[in-house]
């Protein structure tokens, strides 16, 4: 066994909680695109408790803006394979000027943040989804990370299961799934035992 895959099968760990944390919220905010979860300041407000941030919060619409205007670089970060994720994660923490310092607040222990508590919000998720995104790189898990294998659903799955078997983003696009096989199972008995036709 690989030597990291072997410590990590000990230690039953894939990520640190604060980057499973990160990775979590990053995939809720890119994955309200596609839904009505974040329309207004009082959406943003329930993301920001649900997920544990601290620091900068303003409450305007101003923020809210931005935050949905990040969503399609969380997405392009969370999706993106090999080479095109190392530069999404390098252009990220660049142009931000990035300053990685130990940090350490509830309920986290030492972890890594990379921009002042100051900085708004927006861009402190993208630092952070950036930050989360090096240990999925480091890790070799990017697999982790992957589309919603229900037909027209375009949401991501982020897969933190230790056998790997999360294939869709939520129960229901899983029952949706299932109902589809369910079908396409009950035609095809149906065609295999109708009577052949004579075509000559
Ligand atoms: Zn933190
Ligand atoms: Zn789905």
């Amino acid at each position: 066994m690989h030597a990291l895959a072997e410590w990590k099968a000990l230690l039953n760990v894939i990520f640190s909680h604060h980057t499973d944390g990160a990775l979590r919220a990053a995939v809720s905010l890119a994955n309200s695109m596609s839904s009505q979860e974040l329309l207004s300041t009082e959406h943003l407000k329930r993301f920001y408790d649900e997920f544990g941030y601290t620091d900068r919060r303003d409450g305007e619409q101003e923020e809210l803006s931005t935050v949905q205007a990040v969503r399609p670089t969380l997405r392009a970060l969370l999706t993106a394979r090999g080479e095109d994720a190392v530069a999404i994660v390098n252009n990220v923490l660049s142009e931000i000027r990035a300053v990685p310092r130990l940090v350490r607040h509830d309920p986290w222990g030492w972890h890594v943040h990379a921009v002042a508590p100051s900085c708004d919000f927006a861009t402190r998720v993208l630092v952070e989804t950036a930050m989360a995104m090096i240990d999925v790189i480091r890790a070799d898990e990017q697999s982790r990370l992957s589309t919603c294998e229900q037909a027209n659903c375009c949401r991501i799955v982020l897969d933190l299961s230790r056998n790997r078997s999360k294939r869709f983003c939520s129960t229901g696009c899983g029952n949706r799934a299932a109902v589809s096989v369910y079908r396409a199972r009950k035609k095809g008995h149906a065609v295999a035992k109708s009577p052949k036709v004579d075509r000559q």
